[in-house]
C-alpha cells in the first residue's frame, strides 16, 4: 500500500539560477525504508523539507496517507502533516534534557505524555539517565534522542536527513543495524537520505537517486547496483569497467583477447562490456582467458585490487582475495563471468 506520493514536483529557491527539484515523482510504500541518495547539492534535503512542510514547490503534488497535503502552492502547514523529521545535526534543545526534548513533540497529544515519552526512549535504546542534557551526551545518543523525538507522536512518516553523518566508522556499522531495527519493530515509514552508498545499500528496502534534482532511478539495491538504468547510477554505486569489443558471429574481440559468446552475433558495431571488479577473476595461466599486464595491487585487507592494463595502457581493474600473491608476476590471466553489452557509439 503506497503511503506517500509525490507528482512532478518542481521547487526552485528564489535566489537560484536553476532548479533544486525537476519533475521528481515517485511513491513510498507502507512500513518501507527508502534511502534517498545523491552527491552533495544534488536536492536531497529540499525533498525532505518539501515533504515535512518546510518548504514548498513551485508545482506539483504529495499526498500522505491518502490525504493531498501540497497542490501548487496550496498546503497543509507543517506541523499539521503528522511527518517526524530528524535533521542532519538533530537540532536538539540544549537547555532541554532529553526527556523535555522528546516531551516537546508531545505537544498535542492525548493521554500520558510521561509514559509515552518513556516508552519511546526505551524504544530507541536509550539507558541514559533522561534528566541529562544534549551536551553530556555522545552523537549516537543524541541521534537516538532525536528519533524518539520524531517518533514519541506515532508520525506516519520519519525523515532522517544524513543520520550517520556525524559518526565514525566503527560506529556507523552499529547504529545503521540498530536504526534499521528499530525503524522495522514499529513498522513505520522512513525516508532515510545519505550520499554513501554502502549506508544505503545495507539498511534500505529501497533506493532513490537523484542527480542535479532529477530522480534518476528507484529500485531495490541489487538492482540499482546490477541494472543501473544510465552511467551516472552505475558509477555512484562504485566501480564499473569498460572494455572496448568487436562483436563476430562467436564472441568478442578484446584488446586482452578474445571471448567466446554467442550473444556477441546480435550486435553489429563496436560495443562496451561493462562490469564491475568482482565481477572478474583472476586464474592461473590459461590460454582459453583474456590476458594483461598487472600495473598495480592495492590491498585492502578483506580484499585486493589489481589492475591490468592492456598494450595501450588501458585499465581495468578486478576484485580478488586478499591472500593471493602477485610477486614477480607480470601477466594477469582473467575472465569475466559476468557483464552487460552496449552498443559503443
Ligand atoms: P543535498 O541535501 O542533496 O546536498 P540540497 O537540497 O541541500 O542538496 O540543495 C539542492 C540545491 O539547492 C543546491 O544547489 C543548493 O545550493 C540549493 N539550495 C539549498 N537550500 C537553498 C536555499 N535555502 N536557498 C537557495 N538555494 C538553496
Ligand atoms: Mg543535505
Amino acid at each position: 500500500m503506497t503511503i506517500l506520493s509525490l507528482h512532478h514536483i518542481f521547487k526552485k529557491y528564489s535566489q537560484a539560477p536553476e532548479y533544486a527539484i525537476n519533475d521528481v515523482s515517485f511513491d513510498v510504500k507502507e512500513g518501507e525504508i527508502l534511502a534517498l541518495v545523491g552527491e552533495s547539492g544534488s536536492g536531497k534535503t529540499t525533498l525532505l523539507r518539501l515533504i515535512a512542510g518546510l518548504e514548498h514547490p513551485e508545482s506539483g503534488s504529495i499526498s500522505l496517507s491518502g490525504q493531498v497535503i501540497v497542490e501548487g502552492r496550496e498546503s497543509v502547514p507543517a506541523h499539521e502533516r503528522q511527518v517526524g523529521m530528524v535533521f542532519q545535526d538533530y537540532a536538539l534543545f540544549p537547555h532541554l534534557t532529553i526527556l523535555e526534548n522528546v516531551k516537546f513533540g508531545l505537544q498535542k497529544f492525548k493521554g500520558d505524555k510521561e509514559k509515552k515519552v518513556r516508552e519511546t526512549l526505551l524504544l530507541v535504546g536509550l539507558k541514559e539517565d533522561f534528566n541529562k542534557y544534549p551536551h553530556q551526551l555522545s552523537g549516537g545518543q543524541q541521534q537516538r534522542v532525536a528519533l524518539a523525538r520524531a517518533m514519541a507522536p506515532n508520525p506516519k512518516i520519519i525523515l532522517m536527513d544524513e543520520p550517520f553523518s556525524n559518526l565514525d566508522a566503527m560506529l556507523k556499522d552499529q547504529v545503521r543495524e540498530e536504526i534499521r531495527q528499530i525503524i522495522k519493530k514499529t513498522g513505520v515509514t522512513a525516508i532515510l537520505v545519505t550520499h554513501d552508498t554502502r549506508d544505503a545499500l545495507s539498511t534500505a528496502d529501497r533506493i532513490a537517486i537523484l542527480h542535479k534534482g532529477y530522480l534518476q532511478q528507484i529500485d531495490i539495491p541489487k538492482m540499482l547496483y546490477e541494472k543501473p538504468v544510465n552511467p551516472y547510477v552505475a558509477n555512484f554505486f562504485g566501480k564499473r569497467n569498460e572494455i572496448l569489443a568487436t562483436p563476430t558471429a562467436e564472441g568478442f574481440y578484446t584488446p586482452f583477447g578474445f571471448i567466446k559468446d554467442k550473444k556477441a552475433g546480435d550486435y553489429k558495431g563496436k560495443v562496451k562490456l561493462l562490469f564491475r571488479p568482482e565481477h572478474a577473476e583472476v586464474v592461473q595461466n590459461d590460454d582459453q582467458q583474456l590476458i594483461g599486464t598487472i600495473f598495480k595491487v592495492s590491498y585492502f585487507g578483506d580484499h585486493q585490487i589489481v589492475k591490468i592494463a592492456d598494450e595501450e595502457g588501458k585499465r581495468i581493474s578486478i576484485r580478488t582475495n586478499p591472500g593471493r600473491t602477485f610477486e614477480g608476476i607480470e601477466k594477469a590471466f582473467f575472465y569475466l563471468w559476468k557483464y552487460d553489452v552496449e552498443e559503443a557509439f
